[in-house]
């Protein structure tokens, strides 16, 4: 059986606890690793670690620190597989799905290779006869990602390499329920031959979060979760007087006007709805018609859900792999009762699903929920798994004044012909990711990732120059020089 390590100061090391949760594989229900619960010590071993080794880490130039990323990206492009079936066997993912999402990962190292532009500074000459001004962007110091479980690989390559191109040092707390795939890039990652302490992870759950929300020597920290667990990580970080941004959950709507093609709509919304089983911050999981679309659109997403093929993401043919664990299971499949319960049809039911040579697993089939109502709990609350609701209104204003009343802003979609109805959704919608005949509206890594109203606390964004602002500070330095002391030369 596989022992999850943390890596400090640049060495495996154990932790200091002796607490361990199971590591189970979502298809087979078989437990493939045992990772340790760390604690405050071992915080506060990575922590003094990366506080070391950040003196001579900022007084590296950037265009070498980013060679450090070069080689980085080189590793994780020709170890692609192996990541990939790390995250599939974890995270019950299929290993297509995997593998894009390690894509997205190296674009967002890729992207930081360019931070020797993108943090040069400013200067103004002359703000008064022979006085300067210049702008300085300094790394914060040590910072922190806490991760979640869905995207193993992904998430935290939206911070990790800018805060180290920056100049900071960094500390990583991987989802206790997937560490594996972590311990499979640190190993690459240890083949970089960064300094010493520049970057460390630590595996644990809520004392290894607080340790790293409570240590005086993190600066910054990153959080991408559920809402209530990013509320907590954003009101403690800053009471601690830490620079915070925490992405949390979403309830994304998509909706469905009648000029538009219904065919592309219903293959787009299955496709966000259903792919990495609904386990994805911007799954759709609201879909609203309006007027004529409604018929069509319904008798199409039912015969998308019902077809689609379900089973072990390292097997051929598979479209949608399995929920993270059984708690995750029980619970979709209670909500799917409690939507049912509250008056919705289930054309489409996912309950009791079972694959053959996987009876073990956590599977929930595609499931549809018709008629939802605004206001009722089904409506209110994030699934977090393939299940879809609809819900019918007349025009499009009814639509976004539905998709607007909800606490999340994560991503809304819109599926149109018309140019006119996309940009007054485009314009009145409140989300931060917006797709028009696109389901899944996820930034590429040179723009900012997040949500807005309950899906993010914050100010600056993930990825991209938000991530620079992030991880850097500016420093402003006004210089006066006479003229009479520079007249000499
Ligand atoms: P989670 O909130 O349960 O866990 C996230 C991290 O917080 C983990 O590292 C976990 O160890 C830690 N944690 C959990 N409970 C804690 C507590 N009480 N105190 C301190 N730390 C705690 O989230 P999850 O189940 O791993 O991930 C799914 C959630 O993440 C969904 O709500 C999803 O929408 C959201 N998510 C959001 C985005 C986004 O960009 N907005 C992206 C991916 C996932």
């Amino acid at each position: 059986m596989n022992k999850i390590l943390n890596y400090i100061n640049g060495e495996w090391v154990e932790p200091k606890v002796s607490e361990y949760a199971d590591v189970i594989n979502p298809a087979t229900g078989l437990v493939r690793a045992r990772t340790p619960l760390s604690g405050a010590a071992d915080v506060e071993a990575a922590a003094k670690a990366a506080a070391d080794a950040f003196p001579a880490w900022r007084r590296t130039p950037a265009q070498d620190r980013v060679q450090y990323l070069f080689k980085m990206r080189d590793l994780l492009k020709s170890n692609l597989d192996e990541i990939s079936r790390a995250i599939t066997d974890e995270s019950g993912k299929t290993y297509e799905e995997s593998k894009a999402e390690m894509v997205r990962a190296i674009e967002n190292v890729e992207v930081a290779c360019g931070i020797p532009m993108m943090m040069k500074g400013e200067i103004s000459e002359d703000i008064a006869p022979g006085i300067d001004e210049i702008m300085l962007r300094q790394p914060v110091g040590v910072v922190a990602t806490i991760a979640p479980f869905n995207f193993p690989g992904m998430i935290p390559f939206w911070y990790l390499p800018y805060a180290l191109a920056t100049g900071n040092t960094y500390i990583v707390k991987p989802s206790e329920k997937v560490p594996s795939t972590m311990q499979v890039i640190f190993r690459l990652i240890e083949q970089v031959g960064f300094p010493k302490g520049v970057i460390n992870m630590v595996n644990g759950a809520k004392d290894a979060v607080d340790a790293i929300l409570d240590h005086p020597q993190i600066r910054a920290i990153t959080f991408v979760g559920s809402t209530n667990v990013a509320r907590y990580i954003y009101s403690r970080a800053a009471a601690n007087g830490k620079r915070v941004q925490a992405q949390g959950g979403a309830k994304n709507p998509s909706i469905i006007l009648p000029d538009a093609d219904i065919d592309m709509a219903v293959k787009i919304t299955a496709d966000s709805a259903f792919g990495c089983a609904g386990q994805r911050c911007l799954a759709t999981s609201l879909a609203i018609t309006v007027g004529e679309a409604r018929n069509e659109f319904c008798e199409g997403i039912c015969d998308a859900a019902s077809s689609r093929s379900i089973g072990y993401g390292l097997d051929a043919g598979i479209q949608m792999g399995a929920l993270i664990n059984s708690a995750s299971k029980a619970r979709v499949e209670q909500l799917i009762g409690l939507g049912a319960s509250e008056g919705a049809g289930v054309p489409v039911d996912g309950r009791g699903a079972q694959v053959k040579g996987y009876e073990n697993g956590f599977f929930v089939r595609p499931t549809i929920l018709t008629d939802v109502q605004p206001g009722s709990e089904i409506w209110k609350t994030e699934v977090f798994g393939p299940v879809l609701s609809l819900m019918h209104v007349n025009t499009i204003d009814d639509a976004i004044a539905l998709a607007n009343s909800h606490i999340y802003g994560n991503q809304a979609s819109l599926f149109t012909s018309s140019g006119a109805a996309a940009r007054k959704f485009r314009y009145e919608v409140e989300a931060g990711n917006i797709g028009i005949n696109i389901g899944v509206a996820a930034p590429m890594a040179f723009f900012p990732f997040s949500g807005w109203k309950d899906s993010f606390f914050g100010d600056l964004h993930g990825q991209a120059m938000d991530a620079v602002d992030f991880f850097t500070q500016k420093k402003v330095v006004v210089e006066r020089w006479p003229k009479e002391w520079t007249r000499k030369f």
